[in-house]
C-alpha cells in the first residue's frame, strides 16, 4: 500500500476520525461484559436488586453505542475508500492511456483490465475494511485482555500464555500465503487473456469448429487458478481451526483454573461467567486480526501491481528542437524516412535501413507480402514506436520534436482491423472530434459511404459495439469517412480498401484525388490497381525496400512487382477499375 500513499493523504484526517468513532464503538463494547459481571456479582445480593437495573442500564448504553458507531464508522469508510480507489483508477487509466505501444506491449492488455478491475478492487477492499476490523479488532483484542487482566490477573495470564503461540501461526500463515496470492493474480491475468481472446474471436472459433480447443484451452488456465487458490486457501484456512483449538483449549484451563480459584474463594464465579464472554470475543477479534493480515497481503499484492503501472516513466519523450537541427530547405518534403530501421523485440530488424521522400499532396503506395513491414511503417510515422536508428521528417521536423498532440492532429488514419464504436454512425465518423454535421457529411460522400449509410437510416443510425452489424466493406468505409472528416494533412490507409469492390475503390481514389489533392497519403494496399496511381510505391519484403519507384517504373526494374501485376491484372496493362 505504501505506494499508494499520495492517494490515501488526502484523507489522513477524515480515516482517523473514522478509526475513532470505530475506536469508541469497540471500547463500548468492551464494557458489556464488564457491567454484566456486576450485575452477577452485586445485583443478585438481596436488597440490591436496584443495581441489576442501573447495570442493566449501562450495558443497555454501551450495546447501543457500539451498534450506532459501527454503523456510522463503516458507512465512512465506505465513502473515503471509495473516493480514494476511485483516483486511483482514474489515473491507472490515464497512465495506461499515455503508455507507449511498447510499454504496452510488455504489459499485455489482459493484464492492464486486471489491474484496473480486481486488484484495484483488491485496494479498495483492504481500505474499507482495514478502517473497521483493523480498528475493531485490535480492540477487542488488547482491551479484552486488559479487562481481564483487571478482573483476575492469574487466570488472564492463562491466556496470554497463549498468545505467543497464535501470533506465530499468523506470522507463518501470512508468510506463506502473500506470494501464493500474488500469483494468483498472475495466473487470472492468463484467464483474462483466454476469454478476451475467445469473446474477439468468436466467429473466427466457431467457423473452425475450434470450440473444443478454446474449451480445453481455457479449462487449463481455470485449472491453475483453482490450484493456485486451493493452495492460498489451504494455507490460510488452517489459521482458524488453530486459533479456536488454542483459544478453546485456553477457555477449557480457565475454566479448570477458575473453579480450583473459587473453590478456595480467590475469585468470583461471575468473573469466569465474564472472562468466556471476554474468550469469545478475543477469538473473534484473533480471527479477525489473522483475516486483516491476509487481506493486506492480498491487497498488497495487488497494491503492488497497480503502483507499478503508476510509476512507468513517460516513454517517447518529445525532444528539443535544437539537438536535430536540419539543414535549411528551401520546401522540405512533406514525409521523409532517412535510413530507418526498426525492431519490435530487438531481434531481427523489422524495417531496415529505409529511406524515401515524399512531396505534399503526393500518394506513396505501399505493396508486400504479409509481415513485411508495412504497418510498422505506419507506426513509426505516427511516432507509435521510435525508430532505433535513423529519422522521420515531417515538414522537415523530426518527429521526435513534435509534440504528441500536434503530431498526432496531422494524421487522419483507418488502421488495419480498426475498430467502431457502438453509438451512431454520425458518431462514429465525429468520434469526439468538434466537426460539424456538413464535415461529416461530406466525409462520408468522400469514402462512397452515403450509400449504405442511406439504407441503413441516415446518419442517425445505430452502429453494434465492433460495428457486427456492418458489412466488412461498410465498416471500412466508415473508417475511411472518420480518417477524412478532420481533413487531415497526412492520410493513412492501412489496408482500409481491402474489402471494397474493384469499382467502389476507384470511385474512393477519385474522390480523394479530387478533394483531398493537398492530403499526403500513405496507401497500404493488397492490389495494384489501388496504388497503380501513386508518385511512388515501394514494395516490401522482409522489411527491406526491394523495389521502389512508379508503377511504370517498377513494371520494368522490379521482378516481384511485375510478379504481382501479372497475377493480379492478367498482364499488368490491362488496368481493371479504373
Ligand atoms: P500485413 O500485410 O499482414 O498487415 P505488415 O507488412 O503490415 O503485414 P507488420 O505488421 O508491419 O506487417 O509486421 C512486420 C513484422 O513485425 C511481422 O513479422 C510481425 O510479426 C512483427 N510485429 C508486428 N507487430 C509487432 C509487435 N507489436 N511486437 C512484436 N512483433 C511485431
Ligand atoms: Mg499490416
Amino acid at each position: 500500500m505504501g505506494r499508494l500513499t499520495k492517494y490515501i493523504r488526502p484523507y489522513y484526517l477524515y480515516i482517523a476520525f473514522t478509526m475513532f468513532v470505530k475506536l469508541c464503538g469497540a471500547v463500548a463494547e468492551l464494557f458489556v461484559p464488564f457491567f454484566m459481571e456486576r450485575i452477577l456479582r452485586e445485583g443478585v445480593v438481596p436488597g440490591q436488586q436496584v443495581r441489576i437495573f442501573i447495570y442493566g442500564g449501562a450495558m443497555l448504553l454501551c450495546a447501543g453505542a457500539c451498534v450506532f458507531m459501527n454503523i456510522m464508522a463503516n458507512r465512512m469508510s465506505a465513502v473515503s475508500s471509495g473516493k480514494i480507489t476511485r483516483k486511483i483508477r482514474y489515473d491507472l487509466f490515464e497512465k495506461l492511456n499515455s503508455l507507449s505501444a511498447r510499454q504496452m506491449d510488455e504489459l499485455t492488455i489482459p493484464s492492464a483490465e486486471s489491474r484496473l478491475t480486481s486488484d484495484t478492487y483488491r485496494v479498495n477492499e483492504f481500505l474499507a475494511r482495514g478502517q473497521r476490523l483493523g480498528v475493531r479488532a485490535p480492540i477487542l483484542l488488547i482491551g479484552g485482555v486488559v479487562m481481564m487482566l483487571t478482573m483476575d490477573a492469574r487466570l488472564a495470564l492463562v491466556l496470554a500464555a497463549l498468545l505467543p503461540i497464535i501470533g506465530l501461526t499468523v506470522w507463518i500463515v501470512t508468510k506463506k500465503s502473500i506470494p501464493l496470492y500474488t500469483k494468483e493474480q498472475g495466473v487470472l491475468d492468463g484467464m483474462v487473456r483466454v476469454v478476451q481472446e475467445n469473446v474477439t474471436g468468436v466467429r473466427v472459433i466457431k467457423a473452425l469448429s475450434k470450440a473444443d480447443y478454446e474449451k480445453a484451452r481455457f479449462d487449463k488456465v481455470n485449472t491453475e487458478l483453482t490450484r493456485v487458490d486451493m493452495k492460498a486457501g489451504a494455507i490460510t484456512a488452517l489459521n482458524n481451526p488453530i486459533v479456536s483449538l488454542v483459544l478453546n483449549l485456553g477457555l477449557t484451563a480457565v475454566v479448570v483454573v477458575g473453579a480450583y480459584q473459587v473453590a478456595a474463594k480467590n475469585t468470583e464465579t461471575s468473573v469466569i461467567v465474564a472472562f468466556l464472554q471476554y474468550f469469545v470475543m478475543i477469538l473473534n477479534a484473533m480471527l479477525g486480526v489473522t483475516r486483516i493480515f491476509i487481506m493486506a497481503s492480498r491487497s498488497q499484492a495487488s497494491a503492488l501491481r497497480v503502483a507499478e503501472v503508476l510509476e512507468l516513466p513517460a516513454d517517447l519523450e518529445v525532444m528539443p528542437e535544437g539537438e536535430n537541427v536540419q539543414p535549411e530547405q528551401a520546401e522540405p518534403p512533406h514525409i521523409e524516412f532517412r535510413n530507418v530501421s526498426f525492431s519490435y523485440t530487438g531481434i531481427g530488424e523489422n524495417i531496415s535501413d529505409l529511406s524515401f521522400t515524399l512531396r505534399r499532396g503526393a500518394t506513396l503506395g505501399i505493396l508486400g507480402s504479409t509481415g513485411s513491414g508495412k504497418s510498422t511503417l505506419v507506426n513509426l510515422l505516427l511516432r507509435i514506436y521510435d525508430a532505433d536508428k535513423g529519422s522521420i521528417l515531417i515538414g522537415g521536423r523530426d518527429v521526435r520534436t513534435i509534440e504528441k498532440d500536434e503530431l498526432r492532429s496531422k494524421f487522419g488514419a483507418v488502421f488495419q482491423n480498426d475498430f467502431v464504436l457502438e453509438g451512431t454512425i454520425a458518431d462514429n465518423i465525429r468520434f469526439f472530434r468538434p466537426l460539424d454535421d456538413a464535415a461529416v457529411e461530406s466525409a462520408a460522400r468522400d469514402a462512397q459511404a452515403l450509400d449504405f449509410i442511406r439504407e441503413k437510416g441516415g446518419f442517425g443510425a445505430a452502429v453494434d459495439a465492433r460495428g457486427s452489424n456492418l458489412s466488412g466493406g461498410q465498416k471500412q468505409r466508415l473508417l475511411i469517412a472518420r480518417a477524412l472528416a478532420a481533413d487531415p494533412e497526412i492520410l493513412i490507409l492501412d489496408d482500409a480498401s481491402s474489402a471494397l469492390d474493384y469499382k467502389t475503390d476507384a470511385m474512393l481514389r477519385r474522390a480523394l484525388n479530387k478533394n483531398h489533392g493537398d492530403t499526403t497519403t500513405v496507401l497500404i494496399a493488397q492490389r495494384i490497381s489501388s496504388v497503380r496511381n501513386a508518385d511512388l510505391i515501394l514494395v516490401f519484403d522482409d522489411g527491406k525496400v526491394i523495389g521502389a519507384g512508379t508503377h511504370d517504373e517498377l513494371m520494368q526494374s522490379c521482378d516481384e512487382y511485375r510478379l504481382i501485376a501479372d497475377t493480379q491484372m492478367g498482364t499488368g496493362e490491362e488496368a481493371v477499375g479504373e
